[in-house]
């Protein structure tokens, strides 16, 4: 479903990220960015062998930040590998490191002048942050992004699964609703 918002687009997608066209697509990676299951897995299955060249000559990623590499054989032109927090309770700077790390990867996007860059459920598999918390918590970063100076036109939310999909669609109404 697709929601406007200060004249940009935000749509929120129920499906296979590796396959969205945009021109970024965000990757739950960890700070090894030396892959791993999940959406971190599936990127590098379809995108192929350039985009983990890349992620080794790159090296590290601390939690809460971004690189930005080639989107291999990906619909994408570019990958942005970024790292959210694993879910120690919610008392251990998750909120602030998962902010960030949607924070730094719009930040990538806008640098390259990039219009579109869609995003996984960052942290809410294998690393365990609740979802319905995390969702507002994307939703806030994104929204308040495109409030200001961007060259992004439209983020899309890529989620896997329907009981993943309704509980973002609603956290975006009501976020909408709540800065209307
Ligand atoms: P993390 O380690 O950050 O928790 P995971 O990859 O374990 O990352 O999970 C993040 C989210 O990505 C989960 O909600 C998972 O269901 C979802 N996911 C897994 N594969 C895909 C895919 N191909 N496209 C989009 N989302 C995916």
């Amino acid at each position: 479903m697709d929601f406007e918002y200060k004249g940009k687009t935000v749509e929120i997608l129920e499906g296979d990220i590796t396959r969205i066209a945009a021109d970024a697509v965000v990757n739950a990676a960890n700070e090894g960015l030396r892959g791993g299951g999940g959406v971190d897995g599936a990127i590098h299955r379809a995108g192929g062998p350039a985009i983990m060249a890349e992620c080794r000559r790159i090296g590290r990623c601390p939690t809460g930040q971004a690189v930005i590499t080639t989107g291999g054989d990906l619909p994408a032109a570019y990958v942005i590998p970024t790292v959210g927090p694993v879910w120690r309770g919610g008392a251990r700077g998750e909120e602030d490191l998962l902010r960030s790390a949607y924070e730094k990867s719009l930040a990538l996007a806008v640098e390259r002048g990039l219009r579109t860059i869609a995003f996984p459920s960052i942290s809410t598999g294998v690393y365990g942050y609740p979802i319905e918390q995390a969702s507002r918590v994307a939703i806030g970063a994104v929204l308040d992004h495109l409030a200001g100076e961007t060259s992004l036109e439209k983020v899309i939310f890529v989620l896997f699964g329907a009981a993943d999909y309704a509980v973002y669609e609603e956290a975006m109404r009501q976020a909408i609703a709540s800065r209307a």
